[in-house]
Order: C-alpha cells, then structure tokens, then sequence
C-alpha cells in the first residue's frame, strides 16, 4: 500500500527542566517546519513528543536542585508545553505520566515477553553498598568505554553508543563521587539484539538515503560488531514497574519505552487531529500505510534506531520499521555546552518574551547543528536578523505598499517562472529526503537579497515583484509563521500554481520589529 500519512516523532525532553535553545534548534523546530510544509502541501502527517518523567536524570536533577522528583517532573511538564507553545511548534500528540502510557508500555513488552523474545541474563552493576542501590543511567558517571568522553551510563552523548553502567571507565556515584561503589551482579531482562543484526543492517542498506552522514557511519560502526544485549529491566525503583516474576521488583529501563513510547505518541497525535486509530500501535502496523520519521539528537540513536527497530522486528513482521532519522548535534551557547546547572542556558520562553519568535525560529534555522556542533550568540542573533531578514523584508515589504491598493496589476512570466523556481527550491529544503533547515533559511535570505536589489519602477514590474514577494512569504511560512499569518492568514496552504497567476492585488505588508527593540 502506498504512504498515506508520515508519522513525526520527536523523542520526548526528560522532565528535569524547561527545553533550552538547544533542544528547540535542533529537532523540535525541525518537526514543526517540516510537519508545517507536509501539511501546506495537503498531506496528512502527525506529530508527537511529550516528557518523559522516567529517566534517572530526574532523579539526579530533584536531589541537586532540593526538590521531589514528582514536583520536578509537574513543574518541567508545565515549562515544556508552554516552551513549545511560546515557540510557535504545535505538537500534536504530547505524552506524559498518565496511566495510559504506563499500561500500554507494560502492555507491550509484555507482548514481546510472552513471544520468548526477552531473556533473563545476570549482568554486572555498580553498586552503592551505603545506599544499598545499584547505578545506572544518570546514577553512574564515568568513561565511555567506546570512545572515552566522560559521561554517564545509558547511552554516551558523545558517539552514540549503548554504554553498560558495569562498563564504565572509572565508575563512581554520580551524586556523590566520594561514596564508594563495588561491583555487584543481578539478573534482568534484555533484548538480544544481536539476533537482529543482520536484518537492521538490511534495513538501513536499503534505507541508506534516510540517515545523515554522521549517523550513517555511526550505525555502519555500531552493526558492523556484535551487538551487546540491551536491558529492558533495571533492577531499581524509580521507572514503570514491570509485571515479570523473574524480575519482580524491577522497573523498564527508560530507553526501553522508546517504541511503545513512540506509538503512544502517534495515537495521541491522531486523536487530537481526528484521525481515527484502532489501539495504540494501530498507526505502526506493516502496510497500514505509515512513512515513520524521527528527528532527535544524535545521542539518541541507540534505542529509537538499534534496540527499538530490533524491538518491533521480534514482532515477525507486524509493525512498519521507521526509515528516515533526521538527526542534530549539539547546540552551544557561546561556544560552551548547554549547561542549567551551571546556569549557562537560554530558554526559549525567555527569548521568546523579549525577541519576535519568527526571528528566532529563523536564527535557529540559520543556525541549526544539523551536521556539526553550532553555537547561539545574543549578539549574533540581534546581527543576523538585522541584516538577513528584518532590514531587507522591511525595505520590500515598504516598497511593496507603496502600490497597496493599486491593482490588479498584471505578473509577467518572468516572475511566474521565478516564483515556481523559488517554490521549488524551498520544497528541496523542506523534504524529509534532504530536510534542511539551514538551507531553508538560506533561501530565505538569498531572495530577500535578490528582491530587495531589484528596481521597480512601472506597473508590470511591480506586479511581478509583488507576486515574488508573495511567494515568498508562502514559501517560508513554516518558518517564520506569524510573518506569513500577517500576510496569507493562519495555516496558508502552498498557493494557486505560480504559472497560472496572472495579475496579482498588493495588499499592505507588515514591518518586522528587530530583536534588539524588545531588550
Ligand atoms: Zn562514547
């Protein structure tokens, strides 16, 4: 059956805190342009994320910051819903704690339980004798064994790879580095997905345009070597406590959640589109007609691509496997690392409440880690708005209504081919297949330059150039969405065919405020 709809998941922000710049210039803006296009373009497409209030990063947040972990997961739900709302990103499924999830995620895995497809294995854990608890994820810090940055356990941040709280370099408590910990064995569930390798492998072969490049050598890396087992228990308190006996006691490890989680998200989504959907995995099902697409951070790959495609492939064929992952990289600020603990942060709320969003969705875009690490600067952004979009759109938006009123005036095909060329490339940037939002705000700033130089003197020139200017606008909506509301009204659709367009009626343009004007 051919795709009906496309499937955007965004893996959800752990609940320890707001979404900085970094989140949002990295996938969540990108969800939202390309979710935007798809739908300006008639087709169906949903979108999901949430918080997740599992991860022991929560937990290892409450403890530094003085607070329940409850109070720290209600209070981040609240900040990142409204982040995203400041933003302009409109999620359509947003998942929480309820025990919707918890039951369907329990529900799953014990579907994949009940195929024989988990098996118990005694793993070896760091241990706190003093607390009496075994560490993992968040609780242990130390040396990534495959690539040595200093980390966590769980997944390493920096190349990617499933790191065994037992593996780390120089373990230690990661809330006290001077608690000693020993080493400590105990029996979990994982998934052996090394039984899956080969049909991964196939998979991303015959899916190779659908990763970036750094995520195309790390897999190449990851499963061209046997794959380590992936817990689907830990054998701690805080997560969704799981039903199996062997394990009574024991919770789903938070990566674990990845697929259950993202068919949660979806059926959310389509319930709030009205779309209808039988169950919660009723959109994943193979040739139900769904194109499954991520945008995450690289950090992420190993359970949303590795253990989470393994995961559905023990379902023998039931599910639709994603093919297309748009990741990013880091987000800095000043050219150092995000950091709320250090309070070297920018929060999207903040910005948003002093700078117009549109100009900060299009400074994000310019500027978005979608290949290499990339840095936010107040100052870069006060001067690069001011000098790619707000100066120049303000000159041919002033020059525009100098003919508001008058008209129609008639479009010469010199512009009609322009505006199709113009559209064409912005399509090209909007695309999953070669989704970039660096080059969207490229073009966006390359026919501002253009039109902003061009003479208009006559009626036929400022027809054709009030038609571009038009195109524009519909053509960068996704990203600068309350100039393009201003203009064409909420949720412009792509526009009457530009080769059919004969005369056109200007109309007043709005002015853009800079980003200094607000401080
Ligand atoms: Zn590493």
């Amino acid at each position: 059956m051919s795709t009906r709809r496309t499937l955007i998941v965004t893996p959800a922000p752990t609940a320890n805190g707001d979404l900085h710049l970094g989140h949002l210039a990295g996938p969540f803006l990108a969800a939202d342009v390309h979710t935007r296009y798809a739908r300006s373009r008639g087709r169906e497409v949903l979108l999901g994320t949430g918080f997740q209030d599992t991860s022991t990063f929560v937990v290892t947040t409450a403890h530094r910051r003085g607070v329940g972990p409850a109070e720290l997961v209600a209070t981040s739900a609240r900040e990142i819903a409204a982040t995203l709302a400041a933003m302009g990103i409109r999620v359509d499924g947003y998942t929480g704690d309820d025990d919707r999830f918890t039951k369907w995620v329990v529900d799953f895995l014990g579907r994949v339980y009940a195929a024989g497809r988990l098996e118990l294995r005694t793993l070896k854990f760091p241990y706190s004798p003093r607390s009496g608890q075994f560490l993992v994820d968040g609780f242990a810090a130390g040396g990534c064994p495959e690539c040595l940055a200093e980390g966590c356990a769980g997944l390493c941040e920096s190349c990617g790879h499933l790191v065994a709280a037992g593996d780390l370099l120089d373990v230690r408590n990661a809330l006290d580095p001077s608690d000693p910990v020993t080493m400590r064995e105990a029996r979990v569930l994982v998934l052996p997905v090394e039984r899956y390798r080969d049909r991964l492998r196939a998979h991303f072969a015959a899916n190779a345009g659908g990763l970036r490049p750094h995520m195309a050598q790390a897999m190449d890396a990851m499963l061209s070597r046997p794959l380590p087992d992936f817990p689907v228990t830990y054998p701690i308190s805080w997560g969704i406590q799981v039903p199996f006996a062997e394990v009574a006691g024991q919770v789903v490890n938070p990566n674990a959640e990845a697929m259950a989680w993202s068919m949660h998200a979806t059926a959310l989504a389509a319930e709030s589109r009205g779309v209808s959907v039988a169950g919660e995995d009723g959109l994943w099902l193979a040739g139900g007609g769904s194109e499954i697409a991520y945008f995450l951070g690289f950090d992420n790959i190993f359970p949303f691509a590795v253990a989470g495609p393994a995961m559905l492939m023990a379902f023998d064929g039931r599910y639709e496997l994603p093919a297309r992952y748009l990741t990013n990289e880091f987000y800095e600020l000043d050219h150092q690392k995000f950091s709320t603990s250090r309070g070297h942060v920018v929060r999207g709320r903040e910005l948003a409440a002093r700078v117009p969003r549109d100009l900060i969705r299009f400074y994000l875009a310019a500027t978005s880690p979608e290949h290499q690490r990339t840095s936010f600067g107040h100052d870069a952004l006060a001067r690069i708005t001011e000098l790619r979009l707000v100066a120049p759109w303000n000159r041919v938006a002033e020059r525009v209504n100098r003919w508001a009123g008058r008209g129609p005036l008639p479009v010469p095909a010199r512009s009609r081919r322009a505006a199709a060329r113009m559209t064409e490339r912005f399509a090209g940037s909007y695309e999953l297949c070669g989704f970039s939002l660096n080059r969207a705000a490229e073009a966006i700033t390359d026919h501002l330059a253009r039109l902003d130089a061009r003479r208009v003197t006559d009626d036929a020139e400022a027809g054709g150039f009030c038609f571009e200017v038009l195109t524009l606008v519909r053509a960068a909506a996704p990203i600068l969405i309350d100039l393009a509301a201003g203009v064409l009204g909420p949720d412009p659709d792509d526009g009457p065919d530009p080769a059919a367009v004969t005369s056109v009626t200007p109309g007043p343009l709005p002015l853009l405020t800079p980003a200094g004007a607000g401080r």
